[in-house]
């Protein structure tokens, strides 16, 4: 069946940009959306539900922005070259012909000063300047899903978000979203419908109310599953799916955003250290 979740994927010149701020809007309880501007994003493209950008931030410390070349975050680094500061993000939408040019906006939790990207995020204000790598490809949603559910944190809302709107309307959808606010469900607002049945967990429980929640769902032979959020809180139910479902890798795909107590997650490591992919 592993063909029936095959994507189909692009892949993208690498490119870092330079951008500003145009604007800060705030769309749930800690989550506000920046609206990035600027002549690099010309050619911007990122047409896959979960794809990822490299987003480069100032020093805290000295104020320094460092864009490297692309790729060139991956090498190493001389002794005192100004630090590379990065995290991953979630290109939300792009409007290439917004009417004061091209538009990007990226959604950031903020979740507290103890990290750079959210320290960042809740002072920014328009003119700032930031740096965005990639994507690196683009990954669309697998054609031959007849059904999906999508399992997702506060950091996974934007990924969420692009995954409701890639499958046809004709293609049931399951939410479940564990959150600690109940009002980020305002966060999409509208997004429900015939089709499309979203669930809300919150409070300190929501961890085990959301593997009920799961285990409960039928899971067909064509049932997309993408998971992300928290790792430590997706291994239980990576375990669920893959080790007592047996569902493919490309059927259940699961991915840590970030883990609670590690600075700048690197989410090519795998999820489950126990259990590492096959
Ligand atoms: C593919 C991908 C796409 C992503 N898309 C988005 C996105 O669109 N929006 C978004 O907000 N995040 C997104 N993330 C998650 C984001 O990259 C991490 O949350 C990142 O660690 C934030 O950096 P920071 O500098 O704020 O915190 P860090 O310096 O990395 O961490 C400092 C401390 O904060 C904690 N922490 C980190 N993130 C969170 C959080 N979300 N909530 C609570 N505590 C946290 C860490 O455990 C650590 O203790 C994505 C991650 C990946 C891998």
């Amino acid at each position: 069946m592993t063909e029936v979740f095959a994507r189909e994927r692009t892949m993208h010149d690498l490119h870092t940009r330079r951008v500003r701020v145009l604007r800060t809007t705030p769309v749930a309880p800690s989550m506000v959306r920046i609206t990035l501007g600027g002549d690099d994003l010309a050619r911007f493209s990122a047409d896959g539900p979960a794809d990822h950008v490299k987003v480069f931030f100032p020093d805290p410390e000295t104020g320094v922005l460092t864009v490297p070349e692309p790729g060139g975050f991956r090498k190493p680094r001389a002794e005192g070259a100004p630090a590379i500061i990065l995290r991953d993000y979630t290109p939300l939408a792009f409007r290439p012909d917004a009417e004061g040019g091209p538009e990007l906006d990226l959604d950031f939790v903020l979740h507290g000063d103890h990290g750079v990207a959210a320290a960042w995020a809740a002072r920014a204000k328009p003119g700032d300047e930031l740096g965005i790598g990639g994507p690196r490809a683009s990954v669309l949603a697998p054609a031959g899903a007849d059904s999906a559910i999508i399992v997702a944190d506060e950091s996974a809302l934007p990924a969420a978000t692009r995954w409701l709107q890639a499958f046809d309307a004709s293609v049931p959808v399951t939410g479940l979203f564990f959150v600690k606010d109940p009002e980020t469900s305002a966060y999409l607002d509208g997004a429900d419908g015939e089709k499309r049945e979203l669930h809300w967990f919150t409070g300190a429980d929501r961890a085990s109310a959301l593997e009920a929640a799961l285990r409960a769902l039928p899971i067909g032979e064509r049932t997309f599953v993408f998971l992300a959020g928290e790792a430590t809180t997706l291994i239980p139910l990576r375990r669920y799916l893959r080790r007592e479902l047996g569902l493919s890798k490309a059927q259940a795909d699961v991915h840590g955003y970030w883990k609670r107590g590690e600075v700048a997650l690197d989410h090519h490591a795998p999820l489950d250290p126990a259990d590492p992919e096959d």
